[in-house]
């Protein structure tokens, strides 16, 4: 029996209960033979009142110091879930982002994981410990402050940490039974997918289904870290994530090859936002002077589309997509590089929600498109932006149709299952 690196997120451990019912789970594992770290998120909504609490404080903290404050929820838990163990008879220790070695950029509020030296955490585990480490954080190599890896990065630091230690199988432990062809939250009749290859598993992610972080599954395919996404509240088998088919065994006709779905699933997003640069002039050079701009202010972009020019005036209007947490800083770097670039007004519209539909099938089969796009005709929402990839088509509309056009593309690719099957355990949904 092998290593395994187990992650617990914020609902999960919620409060002393939630605790001490995980602490039960984990020492099951320990029981079971194995090797045990685990990863442990803030409790419950923990990071989202910290921000709130720093926001009241200073409108725009300094990286640095909200780091400092963000990274103190995960050790709350991890402290604690340590206590429950030893209550339960077996050894643990608790480790941070730092200790546990994880090495970031110096990026603040997103920095990325560079290297993993967990001679700490192979010590502790060797010794027959049970390991815990706080997801979420590191230290940064250069200027040696704290880190956090960006919302959600206890998934992150959860792989990381299962390729540096060569773990069988790196489990998410969620309040859901795995990944589905939707959010559980939103579609009651959403499937569970028993297997989902990487390259889905990454599209879904970037397209919002926070189920799993991007970053993570990057890095699981990068390292081939099989991911098993399960609830800590049931018992059910979950979603596997890796890069071979899952082969399983049946009763009536022994192994047989889960096949992929044309269609993965439907992800939405309601956390970006829209910026229109008005009246720029149709001339080379413009917009790369625009995303310049935004690119040295360390903002990420996703969807941009240009409009066709009025012959009359010459004058373009671009539109692009970015997480409403970069929206203040992205007018102000446009603001700043107004009379360089040329453009008339800038127009910010945080009312916007992004619907995409992912699956690898998709590169064989034209009718999806049209298909999707009459979905959502029919269910009334109105299109604003589209991208493409060979995988995925997304489109922005307005963040109050979301829900309604996730269901109705939902039914429309027949995902519908026949049974009430996705159950919510926990958590907030914030
Ligand atoms: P944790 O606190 O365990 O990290 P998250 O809230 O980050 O949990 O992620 C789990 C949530 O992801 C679920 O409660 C669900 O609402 C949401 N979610 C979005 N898309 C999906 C999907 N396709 N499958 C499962 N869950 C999804
Ligand atoms: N606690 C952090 C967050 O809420 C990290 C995580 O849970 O993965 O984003
Ligand atoms: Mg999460």
């Amino acid at each position: 029996m092998g290593l395994v690196v187990q992650k617990y997120g914020g609902s999960s451990v919620a409060d002393a209960e939630g605790i001490k019912r995980v602490a039960k789970r984990i020492v099951e594992a320990k029981k079971n033979g194995h090797q045990v770290v685990a990863v442990v998120s803030a409790m419950g909504d923990t990071t989202d009142e910290l921000i709130d609490l720093a926001e009241q404080v200073s409108p725009m903290p300094a990286g640095r110091e909200l780091d400092m404050l963000l990274t103190a929820g995960e050790r709350i838990s991890m402290a604690l879930l340590a206590m429950a163990i030893k209550n339960l008879g077996h050894s643990a220790q608790s480790f941070t982002g730092s200790q546990a070695g994880v090495i970031t950029d110096s990026v603040h509020n997103k920095a990325r994981i560079i290297d993993v030296t967990p001679g700490r955490i192979r010590t502790s585990v060797d010794e027959g410990n049970i390991a815990i480490v706080a997801g979420f954080q590191g230290v940064s190599q250069d200027s040696k402050d704290i880190t956090t890896l960006g919302r959600g990065g206890s998934d992150t630091t959860a792989v990381a940490l299962a390729a540096a230690l060569d773990a069988e199988v790196c489990e998410i432990y969620t309040d859901v039974d795995g990944v589905f062809t939707a959010d559980p939250r939103v579609v009651k009749k959403a499937k569970k997918i028993d297997w989902i290859a990487f390259e889905d598993m990454l599209e879904l992610a970037a397209s919002g289904s926070k189920v799993l972080l991007h970053r993570c599954v990057e890095y699981a395919r990068r390292y081939n870290i099989p991911i098993h996404v399960r609830s800590s509240f049931s018992g059910l088998q979950g979603t596997w994530v890796s890069s071979e088919p899952l082969v399983r065994k049946t009763q009536q006709q022994g192994d047989k090859q889960v096949e992929q779905a044309i269609i993965s699933g439907v992800a939405h997003d309601t956390s970006e936002a829209k910026v229109t640069v008005v009246g720029v002039p149709d001339k080379p050079g413009e917009a790369a002077a625009i995303f310049r701009a935004i690119s040295d202010a360390e903002i990420n972009i996703d969807m941009i589309v240009q409009n066709v020019s009025a012959a009359s005036t010459g004058l373009t209007d671009i539109s692009f997509t970015l997480p409403k947490s970069e929206g203040r800083k992205a007018i102000d770097a446009l603001e700043k590089n107004k009379a360089g670039i040329g453009f008339d007004s800038l127009r910010y519209d945080d009312q916007i929600g992004k619907i995409s539909l992912v699956g690898a099938g998709m590169k064989t089969n034209p009718g999806v498109t049209a298909d999707f796009f009459k979905a959502l005709s029919d269910a009334g929402v109105n299109i604003e932006l589209i991208s493409t990839s060979e995988i995925r088509i997304s489109v922005v509309t307005r963040a109050d149709d979301v829900n309604e056009a996730v269901r109705a593309v939902h039914s429309a690719f027949g995902l519908d299952s026949d049974s009430d099957e996705a159950v919510v355990y926990g958590g907030t949904g914030r």
